[in-house]
């Protein structure tokens, strides 16, 4: 909108700021800042929302070509929507009737929401590959919900299905699975009612129809499918449980504190869909905690993995004690009292605190709920030395909470890797060898070896091992996929075998249920 005296004053104001080179203005944000600071030219550039006033003159110029950002670091401090933002946060401050200024106030809070799902979804999904729209994932709904109830609340009800909708036809992005049913023509509806699209209500249900059917086509989640059977994954890391689990017709919903993790070329960049610290404190426990996350029920949930973080707990670690670098509960014993300096113990003991601490969470969600549920830790690890876990698996040894050993070797695995899982599934390990132990010559470490014979039992890759060629670096990839795990990823993954063998337990004991609830 013109107000040619205004736009002049602004011009003026930012000429004697902001550096000019051969008829270019190049603005810095600090240029920006002392232009709304300053009180010049006042009266003539408006005297309320001056910020607002400069940075929609700013915007429009760069986007005439008249100037250019100014950044050390060759950002664009002000992006593209950013822009379109501030130009129509200008023509509202001067909008000539009540008609033009209702005109551009729903421009704007349409605008205003879809950059705020926008922005939303490159900080919490996972980032989708070249030009492919953002999933928008089932259990993360919930999340987006929360996080930006503001704006849903003063938009009203159905706004949220409406920006989604819109950004779906623009193939920004695309939801994993319907919000509800119908849902398609009521948000056409109300983006009709609203004025958000010259385009009648029919005509936008057709080409989101059209749009989500494709892209639903197109993907495969890494994850599985939401209708389903479902495990809740707690402590998702690299992802292997849910590569292995559809492989069996099994979705998992991830649950993890960590950002984005690069599992390797298989999947890629891969984010949980409930992203929680477990070691955060709370009167509800952690399970229910996250079930009211996802907006899902804990009763809808078929079994819960966990894989309680371990790095902390390791007997590795042991052998760092000496140089003053130990971790977890090695870090208190004397001889690494002695090496460490005193920053280094604080900080060792605040880190084994949380780790601690989310363990507790973990073991008192499982004994209050007892939902179907297995966890995995090494042999080796000091978890299972933990009083809190021996005091749990004691007092939980009537409900059917059982300790099994295996060697993720007879799963297939090249390195031995003793492992124990705590479920209350019951189950008859199985594995290659027929009772989920090593046996030498048929488990994956020493395959085709002749038993008796010298080196028979030594396996072909182990998890710790200073010679690179027999380090764990490869993980079976799921069928029909290319691509492989990066070596952090396969040394940390549950061999695939072993959790779909879990899986099933946890299928026959639910149907097992199911009869006996029905006799
Ligand atoms: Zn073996």
């Amino acid at each position: 909108m013109a107000d040619t005296s205004a736009d002049e004053a602004t011009r003026q104001l930012m000429h004697g700021i902001c550096e000019l080179r051969r008829g270019t203005l190049y603005v810095s944000q600090s240029h920006l800042a002392a232009a709304v600071k300053t009180r010049k030219l006042q009266a003539e550039i408006g005297a309320n929302n001056r910020a607002d006033r400069i940075r929609g003159w700013l915007a429009r110029e760069i986007d005439e070509g008249r100037a250019l950002l100014l950044d050390p670091a060759q950002l664009e401090w002000m992006g593209p929507e950013e822009r379109t933002l501030a130009r129509l946060r200008l023509d509202a401050l001067r909008a000539q009737t009540p008609e033009s200024a209702r005109k551009i106030q729903e421009t704007l809070e349409r605008e205003e929401a879809k950059g705020a799902v926008l922005t939303w979804a490159a900080e919490n999904e996972e980032p989708p590959k070249e030009g492919e729209p953002i999933v928008l994932r089932k259990e993360k709904r919930a999340q987006l919900r929360t996080a930006r109830h503001r704006i849903w609340k003063n938009l009203g009800a159905g706004s949220l299905n409406a920006v989604i909708l819109l950004l779906l036809i623009q193939g920004a992005v695309y939801p994993e699975s319907d919000p509800e049913t119908g849902w398609i023509q009521t948000a056409a509806t109300w983006i009709e009612t609203r004025h958000w699209s010259p385009d009648p209500a029919h005509l936008l249900a057709s080409q989101a129809e059209t749009k989500l059917r494709a892209a639903r086509e197109k993907s495969r989640p890494r994850d599985g499918l939401r209708d389903w059977d479902t495990i809740l994954d707690l402590g998702e890391g690299w992802g292997s449980i849910g590569t292995a689990a559809q492989e069996v017709q099994c979705a998992t919903i991830g649950v993890d504190i960590a950002g984005v993790v690069y599992q390797g070329s298989l999947h890629g960049h891969i984010r949980a869909r409930v992203h929680m610290d477990f070691a955060a404190q709370s009167d509800t426990n952690l399970l229910r905690r996250v079930a009211k996350k996802a907006g899902i029920s804990l009763s809808s949930v078929m079994a819960v993995w966990l894989s309680p973080e371990c790095t902390l707990l390791s007997m590795a670690n042991h052998m760092n004690k000496s140089r003053g670098c130990a971790h977890g509960p090695y870090a208190e014993t004397l001889e690494n009292r002695t090496a460490a300096t005193p920053e280094r113990l604080e900080l060792e003991r605040s880190k084994y605190q949380a780790c601690i601490q989310s363990i507790s969470q973990q073991m008192e969600a499982l004994v209050e709920e007892n939902p179907l549920f297995m966890l995995e830790n090494p042999q080796a690890s000091h978890f299972w030395e933990l009083t809190q876990v021996k005091q749990a698996i004691a007092k939980m040894s009537t409900k059917g909470w059982k300790l099994y050993t295996v060697d993720q070797c007879a799963y297939g695995r090249k390195a031995q890797k003793p492992t124990v899982i705590l479920t209350n599934i019951p189950w008859d390990p199985q594995g290659l060898t027929g009772t989920g132990r090593c046996v030498t010559g048929s488990c994956g470490g020493t395959m085709g070896n002749v038993p008796g014979t010298p080196g028979a039992g030594k396996h072909s890759q182990q998890t710790v091992t200073s010679d690179p060629n027999r380090r764990t670096r490869m993980g079976e990839p799921a069928k029909g996929q290319k691509g492989e795990y990066s070596v952090v990823a396969a040394k940390n993954r549950v061999e695939a075998s072993l959790v779909q063998e879990l899986i099933q337990a946890a299928r026959a004991q639910r149907e097992a249920r199911k009869r006996k609830r029905g006799n």
